[in-house]
């Protein structure tokens, strides 16, 4: 004699897993359920690759957000400087030109 994972007699053309759907196992509900789980991990998979994307361009945003604030900085240097002597000292060019460069 045959049981379901419950330990019942299992009656001749039913799923053990389903002991009441007339079908062999694995029945129709075994099949959508397995359906269901590999559905909800590919789900899983894609949301934790949505996620350390988010996190690689967190990382680039705050990058570009430091370097835009440098840039803003040697800006007014460069700004404070040309209003003062009327030009730029090389030191401060060459800075600029770094940070464009960056
Ligand atoms: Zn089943």
């Amino acid at each position: 004699m045959s049981y379901d994972i419950y330990g019942n007699p299992l009656r001749r053309g039913h799923c053990e897993v389903h002991p009441h759907v007339h079908e062999e196992y694995p029945c129709s509900i075994c099949i959508q359920e397995n359906n269901n789980i590999n559905a909800i991990m590919e789900l899983e998979y894609v949301l934790e690759l949505s996620q350390q994307r988010i996190a690689e361009l967190e990382r680039c945003n705050n990058e570009l957000t430091a370097t835009v604030e440098r840039l803003r900085d040697a800006i007014d240097v460069a700004l404070d400087q040309h209003k003062r002597d009327g030009a730029m000292s090389a030191s401060v060019a060459y800075d600029l030109e770094m940070l464009l460069c960056s």
